[in-house]
């Protein structure tokens, strides 16, 4: 992938009002349209395979595609064609996704374009600089129970959870990497400068299993939820199809799985007493 601050279409800008554009190998040949100017015994079209709807063996696909590398090769534009094409546009797609292009096929840039995702960025890339993830990852350096962590960074405890999910990954570790590997590779990177690491044993996870949040109507009341005038009520049931009465949406339903039915309740005692709490609190969530 081209690693370049420059939009797609300032790239493609840049290809075509090259001076040198006009005498690009994939261009049509003067005295055959048909034919390609860097190599008239290549059809015009060389660079991205026959129609759509016509087969063509691997075999065949990587010579052709041999064939019209060698012209990107001889190519004078094939810098600032390269650029274009392997840029990545807002959707996140390659610029060109089909075909040969600055010299390289397609799946050769999509490999680089995957490479360039996953490579592990550097600690002065501002995703490591937010205030909350230098706070969470400060916590965790001195503590590990999930609320405890939260209680430090100054967060709730899904922020907090969520921030050590992203913190792992962003520094290019495993899911299940314990804390204290994780917080040697944050120091190696310089994340944790001046900051004293409080050891455990080396079994807790970086990232923390799901969180239980203690049942009752107290926490309810921490969310700021005071009245439920709907919430979703969860029943056993065996049967085919799942369907609200007040909402025509269907749910795919298996043997066993359960159903969803909508009730009224006046508040949050009532939640709490119909419900167990996690299911109450996720409704009111
Ligand atoms: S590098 Fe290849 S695809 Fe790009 S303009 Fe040149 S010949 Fe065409």
């Amino acid at each position: 992938m081209t690693v370049t601050e420059k939009s797609t279409e300032q790239l493609r800008r840049e290809w075509v009002i090259h001076p040198h554009f006009k005498y690009r190998g994939c261009a049509p040949d003067a005295d055959d349209p048909m034919r390609m100017a860097g190599d008239p015994s290549l059809h015009v079209g060389a660079h991205n395979g026959p129609d759509a709807f016509l087969p063509e063996g691997q075999v065949e696909r990587r010579l052709r595609e041999d064939a019209a590398i060698e012209v990107c090769l001889n190519c004078p534009v094939m810098v600032q064609c390269d650029a274009y094409a392997s840029s990545v546009r807002p959707d996140g797609r390659l610029a060109e996704p089909e075909g040969v292009w600055g010299g390289r096929r397609a799946l050769e840039r999509h490999k680089a374009l995957i490479r360039a995702r996953h490579a592990v960025p550097a600690a002065s890339d501002r995703r490591f600089r937010t205030a909350q993830k230098q706070a969470v990852l400060r916590a965790l350096a001195s503590c590990w129970d999930p609320f405890e962590v939260a209680d430090a960074a100054g967060v709730d405890v899904r922020t907090a959870n969520w921030q050590r999910s992203s913190l792992v990954r962003l520094l290019g570790l495993p899911k299940d990497v314990s804390r204290m590997r994780a917080l040697a590779v944050a120091r190696e990177r310089g994340l944790l400068d001046g900051v004293e690491v409080v050891p455990d044993d080396g079994s807790v996870p970086a990232i923390p299993p799901p969180t239980r949040l203690p049942a009752g109507p107290q926490q309810l009341h921490m969310w700021g939820v005071e009245e439920f005038p709907t919430v979703v009520e969860v029943q056993p049931r065996a049967g085919r199809g799942v369907r609200s009465p007040s909402m025509k949406v269907k749910f795919r339903c298996v043997d066993g799985q359960e159903d969803l039915v909508l009730v009224e309740a006046t508040g949050v005692a009532d939640v709490c007493e119909m419900f167990p709490a996690e299911i109450a609190l996720e409704a009111a969530a």
